[in-house]
């Protein structure tokens, strides 16, 4: 019997983390993220007695935010490869640098889940203890992403992480389900983030979406594009790279930094070189004086946040908003409530930065700019998630599925869905253990 309990990431997009224990007790982590939400940050805690290895699916905070908290105590191996490590470090030093919240943990603890990670290829099969062994395989999600699959007692249960079955311009997708070691498995957890939607053919949406801006453009506006530095920032580069934009790119706050990172690994990318060529045309901003000058030019700016929650994205916004020959073309997803989603519903972008009281960060401004969000999204959407559990099998019929990572009504619709279907599917809830 192997017991997996959730102890965050269920039915809530943040704070991903699960257990799973053999019957000699045996433990290993899987994720160990944060949310954003209230005071529950992190996920909930456990018994780390017998932990004999955490395993890390990618960088995003969601996932990582929370790992330094195991190191306060204890020194197991972090299982991970480099691109994942360089970039965590990053996102992790930062979260702790920008925030309001006291985390129980610092750079101290950071520091040292750095010295104790061990890097492991894709497909390289890691015995963490008597029968129990831990094989990554790219989930296509961005740089470094991996799924898990844990066999433990006899049994295989595959964690997908963050996954995407469509192809990036920045990764490869994730096809690991025609290989042979994921069939026969006897239980699946699945992340559900859009299990409700489908998203728009890629080729298309890539391609309007460099006329609009070679539109804008080419009669003297500029188009800033707020993206998440992780990934999305470095995907709209090589989609404008791909359809040939001549005019100038600047990329601006944490995108540069992740910028170089990948540069450094482009074994984790699908074309190290083609990113190469693209970055070599790209400009990094850098001080007051550089952020004038991208104002000033009419070309694009890629800037953080995605959602235009703050980063260097903020300090361009305004004169965007008040230019109609301009655009603020958003690339990510927009969770209700954000500035970025305000404005496409509203036409309007307020902003209120109770820190800075300076009317850069505080203001509300009907948009004169073209404004439009364009879904390049680096999640499997509902139908390929649907596809990806049929094309699996599962040992004896036991068909068990989790579906995790995702809203309440992602999570439960899919896994009601999938119950309809000859699925023993559950979407989980926090603290909830399940023996299989
Ligand atoms: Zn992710
Ligand atoms: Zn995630």
């Amino acid at each position: 019997m192997v017991k997996i309990t959730f102890l965050g990431g269920c039915r809530e997009v943040g704070r991903s983390a699960i257990l799973i224990e053999s019957k000699t007790g045996d433990k290993c982590i899987l994720d160990y993220g944060v949310r954003f939400k209230e005071k529950t940050r992190l996920p909930q805690e456990f018994n780390m007695e017998n932990l004999r290895a955490i395993a890390l699916t990618h960088s995003h905070i969601d996932h990582s935010g929370a790992l330094p908290y195991l190191y306060k105590n204890s020194s197991v191996p972090l299982l991970t490869n480099p691109v994942t490590l360089a970039v965590t470090k990053v996102l992790v030093k930062d979260m702790i640098r920008i925030s309001d919240f006291n985390y129980p943990f610092g750079y101290r603890e950071l520091d040292k889940l750095i010295k104790h990670s061990y890097f492991l290829e894709n497909r390289q099969r890691k015995r963490i203890s008597d029968n129990f062994f831990l094989t990554m395989f790219n989930a296509g999600h961005i740089p470094g992403s991996v799924s898990i699959l844990i066999e433990v007692d006899n049994k295989k249960i595959l964690y997908t992480g963050d996954i995407n079955t469509n192809a990036t311009n920045l990764v490869e997708a994730s096809n690991f389900n025609i290989l042979k070691e994921i069939q026969e498995i006897d239980a699946l957890i699945i992340e559900s983030t859009y299990a409700l939607r489908d998203h728009p053919p890629r080729k298309q949406l890539e391609k309007d979406f460099t006329d609009r801006i070679i539109n804008i453009t080419e009669n003297n506006g500029k188009v800033l594009i707020p993206a998440f530095g992780v990934a999305r920032s470095q995907e709209a580069l090589l989609i404008l790279h791909k359809y040939q934009y001549l005019g100038k790119i600047y990329v601006d706050g944490l995108a540069r930094k992740i910028s170089n990172i990948f540069l450094d690994y482009p074994e984790s990318l699908k074309n190290g070189n083609f990113y190469k060529k693209a970055l070599k045309k790209t400009k990094f901003i850098s001080g007051k004086k550089g952020r004038n000058q991208a104002k000033n030019s009419n070309g694009v700016i890629i800037a953080p946040s995605g959602m235009l929650k703050g980063g260097a994205a903020i300090d361009f916004v305004k004169s965007f908003l008040i230019d109609p020959a301009s655009a603020i073309y958003l690339v990510g997803y927009q969770v209700e409530g954000s500035p970025g989603r305000v404005l496409l519903d509203s036409g309007y972008l307020e902003f209120n930065n109770k820190k800075k009281l300076d009317s850069i960060y505080n203001f509300k401004i009907k948009a004169k700019c073209d404004y439009d969000y364009f879904d390049f999204s680096s999640h499997a959407d509902g139908t390929q998630l649907r596809k990806f559990v049929t094309t699996l099998t599962f040992k004896n019929q036991s068909n068990n599925v989790f579906c995790v990572h995702g809203d309440p009504k992602a999570t439960t619709k899919l896994s009601s869905e999938l119950a309809k279907h000859s699925y023993n599917a559950v979407a989980p809830e926090t603290g909830e253990v399940y023996n299989i």
